[in-house]
């Protein structure tokens, strides 16, 4: 394996790097972003960022892997390989918690960076110790530190950061403290069943307003990033939206887990999520011209529980044992949870859908490598998504010089 930084390209990839302007790729992965929910908001209009993104470009469903969880299916799509073969098969890992150091094939940023791309990327699951790449690394969910010391689903400010290194390279993390404040790394911790018991509505409020703050943070660090440090390749993650819509997805009283104390309180709660997670991406929008790459993907999606489901080994497994769950992804078959894709771009078809379970987490990089013109290490079992391309003829995606 060859997770080696390349911090030092050869002479000769750098005169070429300068003389040819490499395309911009910009990934903002979502966690758990479920198009039962997306598809009515962007109808009512409430989404008008992600409208833009469908309108000029390619989108679908995203075909994820058995029992998707984020450090399972983010690592998939890192190197294109089976949890088996990258090696983070899911939280834990032998008792321990998931981390880059597991990581037993070569993931994206390494691949690029030995190619003289620069990569920056930012609060993105399974990235902690960040990695030495050809630019930065902030890590994002799994981080562990103060209050979150198994590093599983909880908020650690970048000061309270414990276990390994969040900011590469370390010079960057006093820049961040100055210029975009202590802000946390991930979402919050979901509340335990006793803190809700008789309080359900101004915990529930609580949380929200404090997960709103996290997306606040997180929205300015992503805009400091894109202002100060621009690099070819950037990648971008957002969590609180699976997390809200474990324990607030606006289900039935028919459906499995219904507590109406706390599922009838904020029903707009996880379709709101999404509307505040559209405003995120006008602000990435910003830093996004005609000649970059958008991709916006999920690693897979949510649905309420399901009664049969309780004999399934797998069943309530996911996330905090402590809160009161009614949505979850974790089923056996990952076809019942799909992801989402969409793409805009040089070169991309615009209004184009893409039908059934085609594009799957095992393309996404090949597809990244693809559009700067790198071959695809052997290893990786994905596909180039040619039918998002206007010229499938074409084998390199136009660059994006004009
Ligand atoms: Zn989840």
């Amino acid at each position: 394996m060859a997770v080696a930084p390349a911090l030092h390209a050869q002479d000769q990839a750098k005169s070429e790097a300068n003389t040819k302007p490499r395309p911009h790729v910009v990934v903002i992965g979502v966690n758990g972003m479920e198009l039962d929910v997306i598809r009515p908001l962007l109808l009512k209009g409430e989404m008008p960022n992600l409208e833009r993104v469908v309108n000029n470009g390619a989108y679908g469903k995203l075909r994820t892997v058995s029992a998707p969880n984020c450090p399972r299916v983010y690592s998939t799509i890192f190197t294109s390989t089976k949890p088996d073969e990258h090696g983070v098969t899911g939280f834990l890992v032998g008792g321990i918690t998931a981390n880059t150091n597991m990581l037993k094939e070569e993931p994206i940023w390494s691949v690029l960076s030995r190619n003289d791309v620069t990569v920056g990327m930012a609060n993105v699951p399974a990235t902690f110790p960040v990695m030495p790449v050809n630019g930065y690394m902030i890590s994002g969910m799994l981080t562990r530190g103060k209050n979150c010391e198994d590093g599983v689903l909880c908020a650690p400010k970048l000061s309270e950061v414990e276990g390994g290194d969040a900011v590469y390279p370390r010079s960057m993390q006093p820049e961040l403290l100055k210029n975009v404040g202590d802000f946390y790394i991930d979402c919050e911790r979901m509340p335990g069943a006793s803190d809700l018991k008789g309080h359900e509505k101004e915990v529930i409020d609580k949380w929200l307003d404090k997960v709103q703050l996290i997306r606040d943070e997180q929205t300015k660090l992503f805009d400091y990033l894109l202002t100060k440090h621009p690099t070819d390749f950037t990648m971008l993650g957002q969590s609180c939206e699976d997390r809200t819509g474990h324990w607030l997805y606006p289900i039935a009283p028919f459906n499995a887990g219904y507590n109406a104390s706390i599922n009838s309180v904020r029903v707009e709660a996880f379709p709101d999520q999404y509307i505040a997670f559209d405003k995120v991406l006008g602000s990435i929008l910003k830093h996004v011209d005609e000649n970059t790459y958008v991709i916006i993907l999920s690693d897979h999606g949510i649905k309420p529980l399901r009664e049969f489901e309780n004999k399934d080994p797998h069943a309530h497994m996911d996330h905090e044992k402590t809160t009161p769950v009614i949505a979850k992804h974790d089923f056996a078959d990952g076809d019942d949870v799909p992801g989402s894709f969409f793409a805009m771009g040089p070169g991309i078809k615009h209004d184009s859908r893409l039908m059934g379970f085609e594009a799957s987490v095992y393309d996404i990089t090949p597809t990244i490598l693809h559009i700067y013109g790198i071959e695809q290490p052997k290893q990786m079992r994905g596909r180039v998504l040619t039918e998002i391309f206007e010229n499938t003829d074409n084998k390199t995606a136009p660059s994006s010089s004009k």
